[in-house]
């Protein structure tokens, strides 16, 4: 099923999502104010509009309002990001994703109206930052300011383990969400259960009892 996606700024960030998503075949307008930016991605897109995104009357007469679904990927012109999400939530733009640069502008875009902040260069920080402390991190996603879910791939050291064994609750005070293995996903698995070499546990806690977890696990290899 084709959605309708805008992309407003076509950045490195912008760029990628318009990318992603044409292989993804969702139809997409985007929207910069540099003519060769538009130009770039002509082969993208379905439709390209050169504009500034804080004129709101430009923004109107090319039926934003139709669009279930804004990315504000504006980061450098904090003003810009901020007036252009301002603009789209007041013309009724069903859900617009912003991107911050910094945690205030962030902060800002949450207070005028942005139903998903995202940051970018932050998020990744911190994927790398656990992927460096333990190479067993495959994946990790942030819940909110302080928690956050890692999928953990299980060693040789875990094989035949029960997850009772592992006493994750006990000793670092995080929680078991599932197992992925092979091509199956075992939600809320049972604590008898036995691990096998190649799993992949879905843990969740906050990030400090994640990263000791990480490091005990990493010093145990
Ligand atoms: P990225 O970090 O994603 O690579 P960038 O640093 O290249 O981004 P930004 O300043 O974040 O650049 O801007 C991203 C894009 O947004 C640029 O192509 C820029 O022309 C466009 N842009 C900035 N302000 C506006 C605006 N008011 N209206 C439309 N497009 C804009």
């Amino acid at each position: 099923m084709k959605k309708e996606i805008a992309v407003i700024g076509l950045g490195r960030f912008g760029g990628s999502i318009v990318h992603e998503l044409d292989a993804m075949d969702v139809d997409v307008l985007v929207i910069d104010k540099d003519e060769n930016r538009v130009n770039e991605y002509q082969d993208y897109s379905a439709e390209g509009i050169i504009g500034d995104s804080t004129d709101e009357a430009m923004l109107k007469n090319i039926g934003i309002d139709n669009y279930d679904n804004v990315i504000v990927a504006i980061g450098d012109n904090i003003q810009a990001s901020i007036l252009t999400t301002l603009i789209l939530k007041d013309l009724g733009v069903k859900k617009v994703t912003a991107k911050a640069q910094t945690s205030h502008h962030g902060r800002v875009l949450e207070k005028i109206g942005a139903d998903l902040v995202i940051h970018p260069e932050r998020d990744m920080g911190r994927r790398v930052a656990h992927r460096l402390v333990s190479s067993s991190v495959v994946e990790y996603l942030e819940v909110n300011h302080n928690h956050s879910i890692i999928e953990f791939s299980a060693s040789k050291k875990f094989e035949s383990k029960r997850i009772l064994d592992l006493e994750l609750r006990e000793k670092y005070g995080i929680s078991i969400i599932a197992i992925k293995r092979d091509h199956d996903i075992i939600v809320s698995p049972d604590p008898d259960a036995k691990i096998i070499e190649g799993d992949i546990l879905i843990l969740i806690g906050t990030d400090r009892q994640l990263g000791i977890f990480e490091d005990r696990m990493e010093k145990l290899k």
